[in-house]
C-alpha cells in the first residue's frame, strides 16, 4: 500500500533522478526532437517538489493533484500535460485505492487517453506498459527498465515529434521512454 509519505519519497527521488540526467535527456531527444526533454522536464520537477513542500500535509491524492498541478501548469511541452495526466488520474484514483498497481494502471490510461500513443509507436507508452505490467506481476527491476526503455530504439515514431522523422529516427531511443524508466528506477529504490 503506498503512503502519502512513501509516494512523497518516490516523487522526490524522481525530481532528483531528472535532475541529474536532464543534459542526457535533452540529448537523447536532439536527433529526434527539439532538444529540450531535460529541460522540460526538469523546470517541471523543480515545481513539483517545491509544490509538495509546500503542503506537508497532504492525503495520497493530494500529493499526486499537486504533483500533477506543477508539472501541468510549468511544462510547455508533450510531456508535462502527458505526466500532468498520469499523476492526475493517480489523483482521482488515490480517492479509492492506495494499491500501487491500481493507481499505475489509472497512470497508463491516462498517459493513451491523452497522448492516443500504442505500444510500438515510440513513446514513453512503450516504457509505461511493460512496467506497469511488472508491478503487477512483482517483477520489477533494473533489468526490466532497461530493457523497457531500450524497446524504443528500433521502432519507427507515430506519434510526437519523432514521427517527423520516421524512418531516421531508427536506432535512436525515445527520451520520453528514458524519462519514464527514472520513474521507475525512483519507485524500486524508494519500495526495496
Ligand atoms: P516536446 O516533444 O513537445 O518537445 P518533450 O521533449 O518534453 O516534449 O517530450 C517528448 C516525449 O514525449 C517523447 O519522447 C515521447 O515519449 C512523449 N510523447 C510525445 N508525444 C506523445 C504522445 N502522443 N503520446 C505519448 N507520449 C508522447
Ligand atoms: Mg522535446
Ligand atoms: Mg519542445
Amino acid at each position: 500500500m503506498l503512503t502519502p509519505e512513501i509516494a512523497r519519497l518516490w516523487l522526490n527521488h524522481f525530481a532528483a533522478l531528472i535532475d541529474d540526467n536532464k543534459a542526457h535527456l535533452s540529448d537523447l531527444d536532439t536527433p529526434i526532437g527539439d532538444a529540450d526533454h531535460g529541460n522540460n522536464m526538469a523546470r517541471g520537477m523543480v515545481a513539483l517538489t517545491e509544490a509538495l513542500q509546500a503542503k506537508p500535509d497532504l492525503d495520497l491524492a493530494g500529493v499526486f493533484k499537486a504533483s500533477a498541478m506543477a508539472l501541468i501548469s510549468k511544462v510547455g511541452g508533450a510531456s508535462g500535460p502527458l505526466y500532468g495526466t498520469a499523476f492526475l488520474e493517480m489523483a482521482k484514483t488515490a480517492k479509492n485505492s492506495a494499491d500501487l498497481p491500481t493507481l499505475l494502471d489509472a497512470a497508463l490510461a491516462g498517459v493513451i487517453k491523452r497522448g492516443g500513443a500504442e505500444v510500438g509507436d515510440k513513446t514513453m507508452v512503450d516504457a509505461w506498459t511493460p512496467l506497469v505490467k511488472a508491478t503487477h506481476d512483482g517483477t520489477l527491476s533494473q533489468a526490466v527498465i532497461d530493457e523497457a526503455v531500450a524497446s524504443t530504439e528500433p521502432l519507427v515514431a507515430k506519434k510526437g515529434r519523432a514521427a517527423y522523422l520516421g524512418e531516421r529516427g531508427i536506432g535512436h531511443r525515445d527520451p520520453g521512454a528514458e524519462s519514464t524508466g527514472y520513474l521507475f528506477k525512483a519507485l524500486l529504490e524508494t519500495e526495496g
